[in-house]
């Protein structure tokens, strides 16, 4: 199979694609229910319905919903569109659908029906999605909802087209089974929270949306290749393979250029999402070899999510026309860098200004600054939180391992902003007037123009007008972590505008009373900054005498999810309720425990199926040789003996291992409590993974190559 597959990958064409014939703006967005379309096709007063429900988050009435349904219909019709689907983000990690048709029968003939309770609300059942215990069996509904701020698309696949209406998905009982919802309530409450202190700087300011742009890292491996390896297939990582000679020590593939069977996927996959009003922007080579990203202008944070999952979803596709396989998994290869999805987030009001760029005179200044220090605080706050909001088995891979952050989480601001706030936090131990810290304050613009520094190592990093939490998963939902963010930053925004109240009640001035606050929270903040590099030794070290948790596995981070910090930042504001927070908990042990499970299963396997039995037949290879030269008088040489000895050695620790490990396994599956056995899976079961594989890499590099049978990783990440 092995020879087979890369004889497949060489020979394979590059796949050439047809140049959009529709210039780039007019293809943008054409499948997209825009505001544009709606302007045009739905009545003035549907319109105007849809529109306050985006901005304002009015709801529809159902008289206007039927409107817009029409309208929905009719466009999505007139594009050739046979179905419907809602579309929505159960807690599986990936996208759900269910396709209706249009059409139902009507006495012989078909007729189209789409009215506005399928627009709005949906039962789809979907019974046997993770619900955490919310939903009991006999009770089994799920209902998915319209979420009007994302627009409705259509998705094409080779023969057929969809419409896909993005909705949430909740219980009978309103609980949240999905990413969205609470992302919804989060990004609701930020923007609540952040007009409310905007308020003291100018009026005009009536709302506050968060944004994102999301970078996309993955791996683009030959599909003939992928096939050829168990693991791939089905854990969408090698749990086994030698380290090839060459990896990504030359630091040649890094923005380098991009080679052609690539290039022309990427072009592909970037047409359909231009279609889709996926604003694609940016393309290059990543560290690794084989390893490539891609990022979108920023959007809304609803949005740019649904973008994202909805780039996935094509770039998985479009992958298979090219003969490719595109991974998403954090650590397709050990050895080499791994992939994420660094998560720029910034706050932008309504009258355009985004408050994490340092404005021109003092009072927007401080506005910035006001926004700027309280995300800090809140990060600090939330460490643990926003740690169990990346946490996952793939992730763990990641963090830490070098190249990523590390499970310490800290906050990264710059040379020239840490003298900036050094500045602004002396001014009061200086005890100077109002003078000196109005030129502090003004300083800013100035010396920004040449804040050009970066620091790669940070997981939440500032970089000049928005914040990097770099330390996102690349196959994980962004709704879990953002969701954190916008909750963590809301709830620190009404605390700080609570003390501010409270000191302008008291007779202190708006702007003192800020000023004083603000030094308050940066003096509590402080020992989440970190300048330095986060890979090395010495600030695990130092972070630990800070106090800042490093929580290096995901079983024991994902306890943060039901802390007091949890019930204040979540509970106590509508985001998620205890019993929600607590049903999210029981499924991401039981995902953490299947994910390990399954790597578990296919690991034995191959080393059962593939290694044990090339090595094996080298090992008699060499028997019998030396058998043949004793006959025949030669007495065989010691360099053949030495190799024996080795291969049967690590043959034999190969399957003690195996078989240990598959004892652990089933001693884990015995444990009632999914979270313990969430961590047996992790202390017994993941960590013996390395042991095996030490053996394995061993035997990979021994064994005779023809013999071996799984595509190593030079080929997995060389043959392009
Ligand atoms: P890099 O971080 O690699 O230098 P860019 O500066 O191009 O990359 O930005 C990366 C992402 O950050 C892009 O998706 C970009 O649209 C997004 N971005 C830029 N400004 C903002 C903002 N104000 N809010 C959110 N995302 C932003
Ligand atoms: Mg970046």
């Amino acid at each position: 199979m092995r020879f087979d597959a890369i004889k497949a990958a060489q020979n394979r064409k590059v796949h050439k694609v047809k140049t959009a014939e529709t210039p780039i703006p007019e293809l943008y967005g054409s499948n997209v229910f825009s505001d544009e379309v709606m302007k045009n096709i739905l009545s003035k007063e549907a319109y105007k319905s849809v529109n306050s429900s985006i901005k304002e988050g009015k709801s529809i009435n159902r008289e206007m919903a039927s409107h817009v349904a029409a309208g929905l219909k009719r466009w999505a019709l007139d594009k050739g569109a046979t179905h419907y689907t809602h579309w929505f983000q159960p807690l599986t990690g990936s996208t759900a659908e269910k396709h209706d048709s249009f059409y139902d029968p009507d006495n012989g003939k078909a007729i189209e029906k789409f009215s506005a309770e399928n627009l709005v609300q949906q039962e789809p059942d979907a019974s046997s999605l993770p619900n955490g215990g919310l939903r009991n069996t006999f009770e089994a509904r799920g209902y998915t909802a319209w979420d009007p701020s994302s627009p409705a698309f259509i998705y094409e696949n080779t023969s057929g087209k969809t419409l896909c209406i993005p909705t949430v998905f909740v219980s009978y009982n309103g609980e949240a089974l999905d990413y969205k919802a609470p992302l919804l309530k989060s990004i609701n409450f930020v923007d609540k929270a952040a007009t409310a202190v905007c308020k003291y700087f100018d009026t005009k300011i009536t709302s506050c949306k968060a944004s994102l742009g999301i970078e996309q890292e993955y791996f683009l491996v030959d599909e003939a290749l992928f096939n050829a390896r168990p693991d791939l297939m089905l854990c969408g990582r090698t749990l086994i393979g030698h380290a090839p000679a060459k990896g990504q020590q030359m630091d040649d593939h890094y923005f380098g250029s991009i080679p052609d069977r690539v290039f022309n996927y990427m072009y592909d996959f970037e047409l359909e999402a231009i279609k889709l009003g996926i604003p694609l922007k940016t393309r290059h080579n990543e560290v690794a070899p084989g390893q490539y990203e891609c990022a979108p202008m920023f959007e809304d944070v609803n949005l740019a999510i649904d973008h994202n999952l909805l780039l996935m979803d094509l770039m998985d596709e479009v992958a298979r026309k090219h003969g490719f396989r595109v991974l998403f998994h954090e650590k397709p290869f050990a050895g080499i860098n791994g992939s994420g999805k660094h998560n720029n987030w910034s706050l932008i009001t309504n009258t355009g200004i985004n408050l994490l760029s340092p404005g021109k005179d003092p009072d927007s200044n401080l506005l910035f600054l006001t926004i700027f220090i309280n995300t800090i605080k809140a990060v600090k706050d939330n460490a643990d939180i926003i740690r169990a909001s990346i946490a996952s088995a793939s992730n763990d891979h990641r963090l830490g391992a070098n190249e990523a952050p590390p499970a310490i989480i800290s906050v990264f601001v710059g040379s020239t902003l840490t003298k900036v706030l050094k500045a602004f936090e002396q001014d009061k131990k200086s005890g100077t007037d109002g003078k000196e810290r109005s030129i502090n304050i003004d300083k800013i613009p100035e010396i920004l123009a040449d804040n050009t520094d970066r620091n790669r190592t940070s997981p939440f990093a500032f970089t000049g007008n928005k914040f990097e939490l770099r330390a996102v998963g690349s196959t994980s939902n962004s709704a879990q972590p953002m969701t954190v963010l916008n909750s963590a930053v809301a709830n620190q925004l009404l605390e700080f505008k609570d003390k501010v109240d409270a000191r302008i009640k008291k007779g202190t001035s708006k702007k003192q009373a800020i000023v004083a606050e603000l030094k308050v929270a940066l003096k509590a903040s402080k020992n989440i900054l970190f300048e330095g590099n986060n890979y090395s030794d010495d600030w695990a070290k130092e972070a630990e005498k800070r106090g800042l948790s490093n929580i290096k596995n995901t079983p024991e981070s994902l306890k943060a999810y039901v802390s007091a910090q949890a019930m204040k930042t979540f509970v106590n504001h509508g985001i998620f309720t205890k019993e929600e927070l607590h049903a999210r908990l029981e499924i991401m042990f039981e995902e953490y425990v299947k994910k390990i499970q399954i790597e578990g299963r296919v690991l034995a396997d191959l080393v059962y199926t593939y290694v044990l039995p090339s090595a094996i037949t080298y090992l008699s290879t060499l028997a019998s040789n030396v058998k043949v030269l004793n006959d025949v008088n030669l007495k065989a040489g010691k360099a053949q003996h030495e190799l024996i000895k080795s291969i049967s050695d690590y043959i034999d620790d190969a399957k003690k291992q195996t078989d240990k490990m598959i004892e652990s396994r089933k001693k884990a599956n015995k444990m009632a409590d999914s979270q313990k056995m969430a961590v047996a899976y992790h202390h017994n079961v993941k960590e013996s993974f390395d042991n095996i594989r030490r053996n394995v890499d061993k035997l990979e590099q021994l064994v005779n190559d023809k013999l071996w049978q799984l595509p190593k990783y030079r080929e997995l990440l060389f043959i392009k």
